[in-house]
Formats: structure tokens, sequence, C-alpha cells
């Protein structure tokens, strides 16, 4: 394949805001560059096959020097490679994208340019700022705050303070102070209003806002870090009255979330929508098992059993891939009835043409165990390896008879504990929706103080297993991610 670049937004920090494009483009990247700006929910989207090359830039000495970034970007297209180079925000706006077109176009390297959301508008945006407002203003000037290396800011603030229009300096931590009092200096009113935002459109982001005249303190006590952006203007006045994000519910509380990767979307999204800070763990994985005569043995005798029962989405997923690529289809499952054990896993079955007949009024295995207590056999049973025994006891114990068919593996993975290691060291809440995901995730931290932990549980088993540890449990009513969500919000 012949080489290209792409050249991609990531956007602000917020993991929503990278475009369908830019995240198309990554998931096919066969090497991706990427600087510091670009957040961890992004970067968790490159390939595991990709090559990941970290150019991330420091504030006052590079890294990787451009001209290195240039030519690695070069190298690499001309090895054959599709390469991603991924930028913060908008990668023509202070991101020196064009500086790494320009070896490309020379040497004849196709390239494309996926704009992105740039940290301009949208951090003023997630602080209740809109850039532009009839009332205010009519224009809009974004600058640059970085003066080179040992040199003064070169910016005109004359022009500026004429334009009325709302300013937004970019990279200007270090320079707030002179900024500040370079529009003064031009005769800009102390009083007029201005504001700092840090790490903006991120669940960490922190806003102070002030007036021209009271700025630079003002960050200064609330030692404003870079990166954040600095806007002057009227309409830095509407930022309380428009504050939408600070208000989430979830807004800035840490959360560590363990499912296994494959389920881990759904629940990491849902709380980052309520401005919670996630940080994906997964400490157990569901495994496929390739090989399954007993599986295959029932499928080849489906009509002599009266139910299925799935006890996890898996299951279901799982059970009718096996069944389609055997060249049978849902009708193999004509007669028989089907038990799941809570909702997620009738709506499995669902895509698959298939309404659960029996859903437990409580979503776990003893209450799925005394609703099935008076069916009729023979019963199926598709699950994970190391299921709960209550279905099959209750089974002994009424006399049904049942096949407990293992059809995929649970298996603890490594994950990186040097990541969630300083969260743990503080109150931390992590999710527990099975109880597989507490084993998973002690195993995974040997030695490690977990008495800060608060542990928020899908039901009253994982609850036991993470009491057993000696973690301190929240349990949600009902054994739903949106119930786990509710529980999370009242703690
Ligand atoms: N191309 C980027 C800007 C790169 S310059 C864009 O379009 O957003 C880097 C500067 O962008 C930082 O110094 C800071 O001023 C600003 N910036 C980027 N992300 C930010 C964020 N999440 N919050 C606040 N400022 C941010």
């Amino acid at each position: 394949m012949d080489g290209k670049v792409i050249l991609v937004g990531a956007g602000p920090g917020d993991p929503g805001l990278l475009t369908e494009k830019g995240k198309k483009a990554i998931a096919q990247a066969e090497v991706v560059v990427y600087d510091r700006l670009v957040s961890p929910a992004i970067l968790s989207l490159m390939p595991e096959s990709a090559e990941q090359i970290d150019v991330g830039k420091e504030a006052s000495h590079h890294k990787v020097p451009q001209h290195e970034i240039n030519r690695i970007l070069l190298e690499k297209a001309q090895a054959g490679k599709r390469v991603v180079r991924l930028k913060g925000g908008d990668p023509f706006l202070f991101g020196r994208g064009g500086e790494e077109l320009e070896l490309l176009s020379e040497a004849g390297i196709p390239f494309e340019v996926v704009p992105g959301v740039t940290s301009a508008l949208s951090v003023p945006a997630y602080a209740g700022i809109p850039v532009t407002h009839r009332d205010f203003c009519s224009s809009l000037h974004i600058i640059t705050g970085h003066a080179k290396a040992g040199a003064k800011l070169t910016i005109d603030f004359e022009a500026l303070k004429r334009t009325g229009g709302t300013l937004v300096f970019l990279m200007g931590v270090t320079a707030l102070p002179a900024i500040c009092q370079g529009l003064l200096d031009a005769g800009m009113e102390a009083e007029m209003p201005a504001a700092v935002i840090e790490r903006g459109t991120t669940p960490r982001q922190r806003k102070r806002i002030s007036t021209l005249g009271a700025l630079p303190q003002a960050a200064a006590e609330a030692k404003i870090e870079s990166p954040a952006i600095i806007v002057v203007g009227k309409v830095c006045t509407l930022s309380e009255k428009f504050d939408w994000f600070d208000a989430l519910p979830l807004k800035g509380r840490e959360i560590v979330v363990t499912r296994p990767r494959e389920r881990m979307g759904v629940l990491s999204e849902k709380l980052r929508a309520l401005g919670a800070a996630v940080t994906e763990y997964p400490c157990i994985e569901t495994v496929e098992r390739a090989e399954n005569p007993a599986l295959d043995q029932a499928m080849d005798h489906l009509a002599q059993y009266r139910y299925l029962v799935f006890t996890s989405p898996a299951g279901p997923e799982i059970f009718m891939k096996r069944l389609l690529a055997r060249g049978q289809d849902a009708r193999a499952l004509a007669g028989l009835k089907i038990a799941a054990i809570g909702p997620k896993t009738a709506h499995v079955l669902m895509r698959f043409g298939l309404k659960a007949d029996l859903v437990p009024a409580v979503y776990d295995s003893d209450h799925l165990a005394k609703a099935m207590a008076e069916v009729a056999g023979p019963v199926l049973l598709c699950r994970a390896s190391r299921g709960s025994d209550a279905l099959p006891k209750i089974f002994s114990a009424r006399g049904i008879p049942f096949d407990d068919i293992p059809c995929y593996d649970t298996r603890y993975e490594t994950p990186d504990a040097a990541a969630i290691l300083p969260l743990l060291a503080r109150d931390t809440l992590v999710t527990f929706t099975s109880a597989s995901t507490v084993e998973g995730f002690v195993k995974s931290l040997p030695g490690v103080d977990l008495s800060h932990v608060l542990g928020v549980c899908i039901g009253e088993k994982t609850a036991e297993k993470a009491r057993g540890y000696g973690i301190a449990v929240r349990v949600a009513r009902e054994a739903t991610i949106e119930s786990l969500i509710n529980c999370i919000k009242e703690v």
C-alpha cells in the first residue's frame, strides 16, 4: 500500500469532541504520531497493532524537535505506512500543521487534513462563554501569548484594543501578567471582564472569571497552569449564567471503571457525559472458547431442551455467533423458551430476533435460579466457566435435568496499575459490575492499600466479594448500568 499522512485534530480534551472522520482515521492507522495535549481517552482509540510515537512537547524545551517530527512523518509514509499525525485542537491553529506538511508536499507524499475542534472556541464554550454575542462585540481574535525563548511579546495591543472584539489568548499562562499589562497600557479599562480556563472541556477543567486588572492575581492564587486559555471581553460576564459544564452532577468526580474492555464503552461514556473523570481499568476479559465440543453437541440436539439460559450479555453473543457459524440460525431455537439474567442480556437476544421469556425481577443468579425453580426441564445453561452455583443447585434440588456448558472463560487482565495508584491514595470511586471484576481488581494490585476505595457495585453478590477484601461498598438498587450510575450520583 502507498504511504500517506493524515493530519488529525484531536479536539481540546473531551473525547466526544473528536470528529467522526478523525476517529476513523485513527482506527485505520498503522503509525500514530501524537502530542502531549491529546487526551488519554483518544489515545486509547489507537489500534494495538499501530506503532505509537509520542513526540509530546514540554513548555520550554521541545521533547522531539520539529524537524525531527517532520522527518518521522516522511520516513514512515515513504515506508508505505498509513500515518496519522494526531494534534490537540485543530492542527492548523497554532499547531504547526502547516510546517509538517511542507516536507511531505515536497516529497510528493499524499496527505489529508482532518480539522479538529479548536480549544479557542470550545474551551470558552465549556466555561459558559460564547465567544461572540451581538450585544457585546462583533469580532473575535485569537492570539498566541507565547514569546520565543528570551524574547518579548510582539503583540500589537493597541490594534487589539481598537477592534473592540473578544480576545482569546492561547499559550499565555506564563505571559499572563504581561498580556494584561499590555492591554491596560493600550488603554483598555481595568474593569474589562476577563477569564482564564485551565484544562478546558475535561473533567478537571477550572476557571477563574475576573477583570483585566485582577486576572493575573486571580490566576496566581488559583495556581493556574498550562494548558489554559485567556479570554478578554464583555462576553465573560455570561460565564456564570451559562455555566452548564461545571454544573454537571458528577463534574470532576474521579471514577475508576473496571469492566472488561469490550464492555467498557457504555458505562465510561455515560459517566463522562455527567462530567466524571473516568479512568478505564479493565481487569477481566471474557474469552470465547475456540473449541467447544460440548456446546456443539448441544447445538446438534437443541430440540431435546425446553429452556435456554443466559447469565450475561456475552452468553447470547457467543452462542448465536457459533450457531450461525455452524450454518444454523434462530429457527433452530423455535421450540425453546429462553431465560435472561437481566435486561441487557435480553437486549442482546433481541438483536438476534429472540425475545426472552423470563427475566427475573432482580438481575442476579440467585433470583434467576428462584424464578426458574418451577420450570420444566431440560435446561441448557450457557455461561462463563466459573459461574455461580445457584442455578445448578436449584436444578439439582428440583430434579430438573440440565447441561451446564461453559461458553466463555473469564480471564484476569494485567492492567497498568501505575495509572491508578495516585487515585487510590485519595478517596476514589471504583465501579464493579461483577464479582469477577472485584477479583481481577484486587489481584492486579497486590499489597496496595484499598481503604480509600469506595466500591460501587452492581449487585449484592459483587458487593459481598468486595466486602470480603475490606472494600467499603454501595450497592445499586437494580443490577443495571442506569441504576449503578444513579447510585454513584447519590454518593
Ligand atoms: N491547535 C490547538 C492549539 C495548540 S497551542 C487548538 O486548536 O486548540 C496550545 C495551547 O492551546 C495551550 O497552551 C492552551 O492555550 C490551548 N489549549 C489547548 N487545549 C486546551 C485545553 N483543554 N484547555 C485550555 N487550553 C487549551
